[in-house]
């Protein structure tokens, strides 16, 4: 037990990255969660979208358990199960035909960006090697991964990023001809709903335009999954909402179910362009990341889906109808809400009431376990509204 305030500990300790809000979490389960005092809160936000069926989860927590009782880790010189059922399972979901295992989403984008490149300089030559990204997009913190991120407010401080980016407009297709016809181009990277970026969904237009460019010009096309892939969307991924085949699909946080575990998803075209020893992670595949994953992936179905989807609409419903709210945003249960007040007033409003909420550029930001119990959803939605009145 740590003697004294754990807030003021946490700030003559950890580096001051984060701007974090005023409460100490202790515990949780499902979609309640607790802080040091006791006080109970509905978790709109499950960990950023990484607790897939909320806190400690039982059936979740009987699969990581078993695997922690056999081996945690044996590193990738040697063949494993866990990790071999995680990427079929990954791969009958998606389409994609192989996995690479890393343990987060920025990680998973840079191996993304690496089969890109070593594609394109496989067929094309050494030269083709700019990946175009959307404006507001996120992709992580890496500097290859910021250089992808269309936020110049990540950029600033610590150039020289990582060359090769060409970031365009959204939902611009003739920005978009302009831009492949001028750059040698290796890859097209998008988010089909721009989660950090403010829940803003691509126009279906604009993303079907993508996918036949890419598809003309052998130009590859990787969708970051990363926030919105695996049922968070109402779909197992979200570019099956919008219709189209990506060659490279990138996922993690809700992967593991609150481990530390992500995947680059490999297409029919990129499934053998990388090689023995061109890329690799010592914890990639991680045995108990696995286990967590195998408990999540298997619960994945349409049954699922299906109810993500009426969820959805019930939220929809609830705050489109409410005072103070302009407008509902987002896909499954992915949303984002524009309020007459600013989005963070209405988060320290929500929390002081017991529900936690995010936000995302100018909205708030709903990302509830998939699993939310009705009662609870309806509960936190009374607060939520409440919230947004002005
Ligand atoms: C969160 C996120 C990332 C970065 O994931 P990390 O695990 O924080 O590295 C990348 N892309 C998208 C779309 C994200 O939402």
């Amino acid at each position: 037990m740590i003697m004294g305030n754990i807030k003021e500990l946490d700030k003559q300790y950890i580096a001051g990255t984060y701007s974090r809000f005023p409460i100490v979490i202790t515990h949780g389960k499902g979609s309640l969660l607790y802080d040091e005092d006791g006080k109970e809160y509905i978790d709109l936000g499950s960990g950023i979208a990484v607790n897939s069926f909320g806190a400690c989860d039982d059936e979740w927590k009987a699969a990581v358990t078993e695997q922690l009782r056999k081996i945690q880790h044996t590193s990738n010189l040697y063949y494993t199960e866990p990790c071999v059922k995680v990427a079929e399972m990954l791969s009958k979901m998606s389409g994609m035909k192989k996995a690479f295992f890393c343990n987060s989403g920025a990680e998973a984008n840079e191996g993304a960006i690496k089969a890109a490149r070593r594609y394109a300089e496989k067929k094309k030559g050494a030269n083709y090697y700019n990946i175009i990204t959307l404006e507001n997009s996120f992709h992580g913190r890496t500097l290859t991964t910021l250089a992808a991120t269309g936020q110049p407010v990540f950029h600033e401080h610590f150039g020289p990023l990582t060359p090769g980016f060409v970031n365009m407009p959204v939902n611009d297709i003739e920005t978009l001809l302009v831009t492949v016809s001028e750059k040698k181009t290796a890859a097209i990277m998008i988010e089909c709903v721009q989660g950090e970026g403010g829940v803003n969904p691509l126009d279906r237009d604009f993303v079907n335009e993508i996918a036949k460019i890419c598809k003309e010009k052998d130009i590859l096309l990787i969708v970051d999954e990363v926030q919105t892939g695996l049922c968070r969307s109402g779909e197992y991924f979200a570019y099956q909402s919008y219709g189209i085949t990506p060659d490279i699909v990138t996922v993690a946080k809700g992967l593991g179910g609150g481990l530390p575990i992500g995947a680059v998803l490999l297409g029919e075209k990129v499934q053998d362009v990388l090689e023995p020893g061109e890329h690799g992670s010592t914890f990639g595949g991680n045995l108990i990341s696995c286990a967590g994953a195998i408990s999540v992936l298997s619960r994945m179905d349409e049954n699922l889906l299906a109810d993500v989807k009426k969820k959805s609409e019930y939220i929809k419903n609830r705050l489109e109808e409410a005072e103070g709210v302009e407008f509902v945003g987002g896909l499954g249960l992915m949303l984002g809400i524009k309020t007459k007040k600013p989005a963070k007033d209405v988060v320290s409003k929500a929390m002081e009431n017991g529900v936690l909420c995010l936000t995302a550029k100018d909205k708030v930001r709903l990302l509830p376990a998939l699993n939310i119990p009705q009662d609870l959803l309806e509960k936190a939605m009374d607060v939520l509204i409440d919230a947004c009145k002005e």
